[in-house]
């Protein structure tokens, strides 16, 4: 068991430890940044240790927050590599600490733990724009690989690359910057979580094509798992409120029904 100066307390508590201090700066921090930090928020302390203690051992520097000011207070002294965070939380809670989190430049991945699948809705909420979600209780081993996918993702966007990624047009409206992470609809810049851009772009790649639940899962969030094709339909629908001029009648995000989504292959009539 840690000491407990790794737990972040009431009131006090800059989050940077004594070994944070003395990490290298400049091109020598590369080497050390390789280790991926998680901020766990729970206030559940035996879940939170044991939590601890898993994502330690995927070689993670892991600090916890019990309440969600404690987290927001962590969250803007380090940039961390993850949050995993309850929604149940004394205080703000944890759709409003990602709330919170997402209103801010630097982005940080979420990985929302909820109790209830009756939370699941709002998790997944519009403007929660958390990256994936978990349901209690879940497995270790499941947790994990979520965590992986998360970085794994997030790695492949933080490596250089040897070329730009290519700019897709498509529906003649829609303009899709994978190196800038952008979106524009008919010159207007459209805002994505990067779940939804995920979803876009995968869909932008070949329009046309059906794709089903499990598909999209297995595309974009790295995981195939039954049970959570709720979640393509939460990001679906989010996305199609941010890209279609009438969400209710899509012209570019299709259902194909019985099977899955596609996207149009026909232009978006000028309204
Ligand atoms: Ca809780």
């Amino acid at each position: 068991m840690r000491p407990e100066k790794d737990m972040i307390t009431e009131g006090e508590r800059p989050m940077e430890s004594p070994s944070e201090r003395n990490m290298p700066k400049g091109p020598a921090l590369q080497a050390a940044a390789q280790r991926h930090r998680v901020l766990v928020v729970e206030d559940e302390s035996d879940l939170a240790r044991v939590i601890r203690r898993h994502v330690e051992d995927i070689g993670c520097e892991v600090r916890v927050a019990a309440t969600g000011e404690q987290a927001l207070h962590g969250a803007a002294a380090t940039d961390f590599d993850l949050v995993l965070l309850d929604v149940m939380l004394p205080g703000i809670d944890g759709v409003e600490v990602c709330r919170r989190l997402r209103a801010r430049q630097q982005y940080m991945p979420v990985l929302m733990l909820t109790a209830r699948s009756s939370e699941i809705d709002k998790v997944l909420g519009l403007e929660t724009g958390a990256d994936d979600y978990l349901t209690k209780p879940f497995s270790v081993r499941e947790l994990l690989a979520r965590i992986k996918a998360i970085f794994r993702r997030m790695d492949a966007l933080a490596a250089p690359r040897d070329a730009p990624d290519r700019i897709l047009e498509v529906a003649g409206c829609l303009r899709i910057d994978p190196a800038r992470r952008e979106v524009l609809m008919r010159g207007k810049s459209i805002s994505l979580t990067q779940k939804e851009f995920d979803l876009l772009r995968h869909f932008a790649e070949n329009p046309g094509r059906v794709y089903t639940r499990a598909q999209l899962l297995d595309a974009v969030w790295g995981y195939s798992h039954e049970g959570y094709e709720h979640a393509v339909n939460c990001h679906i629908n989010r996305l199609r409120a941010k890209i279609e001029p009438r969400p209710s009648e899509p012209k570019l995000l299709l259902t194909a029904w019985g099977v899955g989504y596609k996207f149009t292959t026909e232009p978006l009539p000028q309204e």
